[in-house]
């Protein structure tokens, strides 16, 4: 997350599903510092907010949690303070069709939470009902969440929602952007499909492979 430049100081952090546990980076702990032995488990379906470990769990630990809750599919739960995605929730802007890169979020846009306090479970709530049928949201005058099956893919979608959200910010700068139809939306979202992204499209037409970078 440092080397990508998601990172901020102590803030963010990761989540992973480990069969009925979450496994989750601790509070307020340098990521230079932090080892293995250092991470927090919480049982997913368990009593909510018990913990072990040396370290206690993140403090943003109750939207990870729900988040592995309200999605099966779902493994592992990004969250950062990256600087253009949290320019954009400082300005409460969702980001919209701007790029084909927004269909790897499953949809049109990726929408702004509202505002609650870090570590709530209102907090929870809203990020919960912002990444409905989406693999990212913004958290208003926060952050970022980005998700998937895989912490790799989690990862690969987090730094693409923060690309995603320089290039809608500096494309506001020249007179905004030209936003793409739902249909050409959803046409990448096919492609996605037979590539094997998980974004919800349809699957079973012989495609060409999209490559990440293409
Ligand atoms: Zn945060």
């Amino acid at each position: 997350m440092y080397a990508s430049g998601l990172n901020q100081g102590t803030s963010g952090n990761i989540s992973v599903r480990d069969g009925g546990t979450m496994l989750i980076t601790p509070s307020a702990i340098p990521y230079d510092r932090m080892t293995p032995a250092m991470i927090a488990a919480m049982p997913i379906d368990g009593e909510r907010g018990v913990w072990s470990g040396p370290s206690k769990p993140s403090t943003e630990w109750p939207f990870h949690l729900d988040i592995l809750r309200a999605r099966p599919e779902i493994g592992a739960v990004v969250h950062a303070h990256a600087p253009y995605a949290t320019t954009l929730a400082i300005a409460r802007k969702p980001i919209p069709a701007c790029h084909y890169m927004v269909a790897a979020f499953g949809g049109d846009d990726i929408r702004c939470a509202g505002y609650a306090r870090y570590g709530t479970d209102e907090l929870s709530r809203l990020a919960v009902a912002a990444l409905e049928g989406r693999m990212g949201c913004l958290l208003a005058n926060h952050g970022m969440i980005a998700i998937g099956p895989t912490l790799e893919k989690a990862m690969w979608l987090a730094v693409e929602l923060e690309t995603l959200a320089k290039q809608y910010y500096l494309s506001l700068a020249i007179g905004g952007p030209v936003l793409l139809s739902k249909a050409e939306i959803a046409g990448v979202r096919e492609g996605f499909a037979d590539y094997g992204l998980k974004t919800g499209a349809p699957r079973g037409r012989a495609r060409p492979a999209i490559r990440r970078n293409s």
